[in-house]
């Protein structure tokens, strides 16, 4: 192959016209080798005079980016022949003779006459990164001569501000990863240190002088942490550089007081202490019990210094609070939120989504939850971690009361954040649970002793893990309200579900995984698993066969011992934890999957049994918990074992009564108000319903309960909690996470059948036992028996909600959700049960009456699994536009610039849905961008905000409500 530079040095040649002509001719016909080329000119020149050659070597340079640099190249016997730079590289030809070919100002060529061995320099003035590489001098003989030398650019490192960390200020317990990234040449390393020379705590048990890395992180950061951090970087090219980023940790105020009760005679001067530390600094005044504030006077001496104040004065109530933030307009503030997840370059006609939500990922990146309503429940798991820091820390300078609420999440709290990992894993979970008294699960009985398999009852078994409140495995049994009459509660048996993905096993390797985590020998794992698995199988063959048996019987428990063959009595004496009648009463369905059972059973191997129990069992543990001993994830856990505690103390410490009260104010007008407007849709009659059809809707609406905060009305909140509480106690020393889990699992499930004793609550003292996925959010929900929509506290905060902002807030994002709960109470599901919780048949004439079933085929014709969300969805978002609308017009209304009132509604109500969570994360609800789209189609008032073309394009809204 002809080299390329050749080719292009002769073509340059031509074109500069400072060459013969025959050596054109000669050179650029070569076909192949260059060694191959000898001919003509070649020969000629041998006769001339004697080739040219090198006589040294082209030195290597490095050299610092900005200095100048020369490469020399001496040719001896050059004679008519001429000398090239190149650029190897680049392929770019630099030089020829003593002309400048490139561009480049920066290059230039100079040769030394005098010189015997006469050397040709090529000059890089104010060299760049650019400039590294290969360079090539080249004498055009017919074969041309060519020799290289390096040119190697150093850069000093640079750090590249948009990359690294600036200043933060972050709460306490957070994680926070400092990052630092610098160019340079060679890659510059990344060193980090303290400024003040201590030490940098990693984590608890690391601490180190410095650390070489791109990034540090801190866990759950502390004041410890606090202080400026260098980002040094250097890459052997002087100077190295730093960047000094600072980190303010935020922490409330803590206060203590060295002593709780002073004696002092009259007439004597006392002073007393109180400590408070706090970061920013807190505003700290001391108060009398009437709440009056002490002024500093000649009687009063108040000291104060800056971080750390000792308050010196009279009675030892300390009261502190951090400065609020700057508080500006809430609409502006609100709707300036709003606009920052608004892409003005989508098209809100073409994708609202898009439009409304579009910077969401870019505002979120760095945060773990993935939605603005997760938002809102990871600011209250972040306050929470910050209240349980407090409490332990107040809890080791004075004993906080054992038998008190804040003691007990304490407890589990430190419990799941320190407890060693062993107490977390799945085998000590077993040790713990056993099958039975006085039996082991199969693989951990000891050494070569067989199971004892006669002794295990797999009726029994289930019964002692129900305690726990495993449930849906062979057998469903729920503690429900009688369809007839929701005072009386039953015990409801039933085949188990396989639906949902924690209602079975998985995949044949999660089945190995979770074997293996059991300590399952390694060689019956995968026998084991098949074995299992086919036993699963085997009992969805059965509870399919019985699939279309509905209907719910009672009996007593003998009578169904009678009819199953089945030990029932003993099953909920475990349950119940106490002796029952054979008369018993109990909720049947599915009778004839239970006979069928009994055969199956009988005819299984009982260790199989066993380990399937015990597998289903362990998934559902590991199901109940975040697995993970950081405080965030502590805290959630937190919230679903002990979701009463959680709420009470959540309350008392971030919602100051009058705020609450305001907020409570504020909610129940705009139920109200949401309400009334659904009347006035009942009144007006457009699914054509009867008078007692219509009268039935209107009375379950009117008497749909709005409970705030899961609470009993009418109850003092922290009595209710404590006297809640008052069995649960965790007295032992030693840190046990399984044990303390299974405690709250049993508490909850023993809550659940205490129900079974009493009689219904009224609607004043209803509150929801919490399941494990509502006790760690912060959404409403529609209790679909009691006729109760519980809004969460954690809803009453920015952005979401704020009191005194303009109705145009309020109505589209909270009014929105309430009227979707509203609805639910007259959805499909809804309408199988009147005011009172009891079936009633009106409802069912009601959805199946021709205009209501239209509504449904029209809200279903971009089809969903979830037509109940979607009727929620639509008619909640009628009930909520229309109830401003109606609002508005009797109110006095500011107006914001740029963004009319209309678009502000559909703006704000986009939130609840602004996100960047997989599609498939989303549980019983289709993706939030599926919901905005289908709530929004064909939503003339939508249309007409941002001015789309309506009609033509879009099909009519569906009617329902
Ligand atoms: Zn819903």
């Amino acid at each position: 192959m002809l080299n390329r530079f050749e080719a292009i040095f002769n073509i340059l040649y031509v074109g500069l016209g400072c060459l013969l002509a025959t050596t054109v001719a000669l050179s650029t016909d070569t076909g192949s080798d260059g060694n191959a080329v000898n001919t003509g000119a070649s020969t000629l020149n041998n006769v001339i005079s004697e080739d040219p050659e090198f006589t040294d070597v082209i030195e290597n340079i490095t050299v610092p980016a900005g200095r100048n640099v020369k490469l020399a190249c001496s040719v001896k016997n050059l004679g008519s022949y001429k000398v090239a730079w190149m650029h190897f590289e680049q392929s770019a030809i630099l030089t020829v003779h003593n002309h400048v070919i490139t561009r480049n100002p920066r290059i230039s060529v100079t040769h030394d006459k005098h010189d015997k061995h006469r050397t040709w320099f090529l000059h890089i003035n104010n060299v760049q990164e650019e400039d590294r590489g290969r360079y090539m001098c080249q004498i055009n003989t017919v074969t041309a001569k060519t020799q290289y030398g390096f040119v190697k650019v150093v850069v000093p490192p640079n750090i590249d501000d948009a990359l690294t960390s600036s200043d933060i200020i972050v709460r306490e317990g957070d994680n926070v990863t400092l990052r630092c990234k610098a160019k340079g040449s060679p890659e510059p390393a990344i060193k980090w240190k303290r400024d003040d020379g201590n030490k940098i705590v990693i984590n608890k048990s690391l601490e180190v002088h410095d650390l070489e890395a791109d990034s540090l992180e801190l866990e759950r950061i502390s004041r410890l942490h606090m202080g400026a951090y260098l980002c040094i970087a250097s890459n052997g090219v002087p100077p190295s550089v730093s960047k000094r980023i600072k980190v303010s940790v935020d922490f409330s105020p803590m206060v203590w007081i060295p002593h709780q009760l002073v004696g002092i005679p009259m007439g004597f001067n006392i002073t007393l202490e109180c400590f408070i530390e706090a970061n920013p600094t807190s505003l700290n005044y001391w108060t009398r019990e009437n709440d009056q504030m002490i002024i500093e006077s000649y009687k009063y001496d108040v000291l104060a210094a800056m971080k750390w104040i000792a308050c010196i004065l009279f009675i030892p109530i300390c009261a502190a609070f951090t400065a609020q933030k700057t508080e500006s307009d809430p609409n502006t503030r609100l709707l300036d939120n709003i606009l920052s997840y608004v892409v003005g370059d989508a098209s809100a006609c073409g994708n609202y989504f898009e439009y409304a939500c579009g910077k969401y990922a870019t505002r979120h990146i760095d945060d773990s939850f993935t939605e603005i309503i997760q938002m809102l429940d990871h600011k209250v798991n972040k306050n929470l971690v910050l209240l349980m820091e407090e409490l332990n820390q107040r809890s080791q300078s004075a004993v906080l009361n054992e038998s008190s609420v804040e003691a007990k999440a304490l407890q589990f709290y430190i419990t799941c954040r320190d407890a060693s990992l062993n107490t977390r894993s799945a085998e000590h979970y077993l040790r713990l649970a056993p099958p039975d008294k006085g039996l082991t699960w199969p693989q951990l009985t000891p050494g070569e002793t067989a199971w004892p398999k006669e002794q295990f009852k797999w009726i029994k078994t289930l019964g002692y893990l129900h305690r726990y409140g495993l449930t849906n495995v062979i057998v469903s049994v729920m503690v429900t309200q009688n369809f007839e009459n929701s005072s009386e509660f039953l015990l409801n048996l039933s085949m188990p579900s396989f639906e949902e993905e924690s209602q079975h096993l998985n995949s044949f390797m999660e089945t190995l995984a979770t074997l293996h985590v059991m300590k399952v020998p390694s060689k019956s794992v995968v026998p084991l698993a098949r074995k299992i698995r086919r036993l699963e199988h085997a009992i969805r063959i059965l509870a399919e066969a019985d699939d279309d048996d509905d209907e719910s019987q009672f009996m007593s428990v003998q009578r169904l011992e009678y009819r199953t063959g089945l030990n029932w009595q003993m099953f909920i004496e475990l349950l119940v934890d106490h002796r029952i009648s054979p008369n018993f009463r109990v909720q049947v369905r599915n009778l004839h999957y239970f006979t069928a059972l009994k055969v199956l059973m009988e005819t299984s191997d009982a260790q199989m049994v066993a380990s399937y129990i015990m597998t289903r069992f362990v998934l559902y543990l590991l199901n109940d918990s975040m697995g993970d001993r950081s405080p965030i994830e502590c805290i959630k856990d937190m919230r679903r074992g002990m979701d009463q505690a959680s709420n009470l103390i959540y309350k008392e410490r971030f919602l100051e009564p009058a705020t609450l009260q305001q907020f409570t104010k504020e909610v129940i007008e705009l139920f109200d108000q949401l309400r009334r407007q659904f009347q006035l849709h009942i009144d007006k009659n457009s699914l054509g319903l009867t008078s007692r059809q219509n009268r039935m809707v209107g009375t379950k609406v009117q008497d749909i309960v709005l409970n705030i905060g899961n609470i009993p009305r009418g109850r003092d909140h922290r009595s209710f909690v404590s006297q809640y509480y008052k069995d649960l106690e965790f007295p032992s020393a030693d840190l046990d996470y399984s044990r303390e889990h299974l405690k709250l699992l049993e508490f909850r499930t023993q809550k659940q059948m205490a129900k079974l004793y009493q009689p219904a609550p009224s609607k004043d003292e209803f509150f929801f036992i919490s399941d494990p996925d509502t006790a760690m959010s912060s959404t409403p929900y529609y209790m679909i028996r009691q006729n109760i929509i519980i809004v969460p506290h954690g809803l009453f905060q920015e952005p979401f909600f704020v009191s005194d902002s303009h109705d145009v807030f309020k109505y589209s994002l909270l009014g929105f959700t309430i009227a979707h709960e509203l609805i639910h109470s007259v959805d499909t599901t809804g309408l199988l049960f009147d005011s009172l919780g009891n079936a009633d048949k009106t409802g069912t004439e009601i959805s199946t009456s021709p205009r209501f079933e239209a509504g449904l085929v029209c809200m279903n014709r971009n089809s969903t699994q979830y037509l109940d969300e979607r009727v929620a969805d639509i008619s909640g978002l009628d009930l909520a536009y229309s109830a401003y609308l109606r609002i508005a017009k009797d109110r006095n209304y500011t107006d914001f610039a740029n963004t009319s009132l209309e678009q502000i509604f559909f703006l704000n109500l986009a939130q609840f849905f602004c996100g960047d969570s997989h599609p498939t994360n989303f549980v019983d609800h289709d993706e939030d961008q599926i919901r905005l789209q289908q709530m929004l189609h064909g939503f003339a008032p939508f249309h007409k905000a941002f001015g789309c073309q309506t009609r033509s394009f879009y099909p009519e809204k569906c009617q329902l409500w």
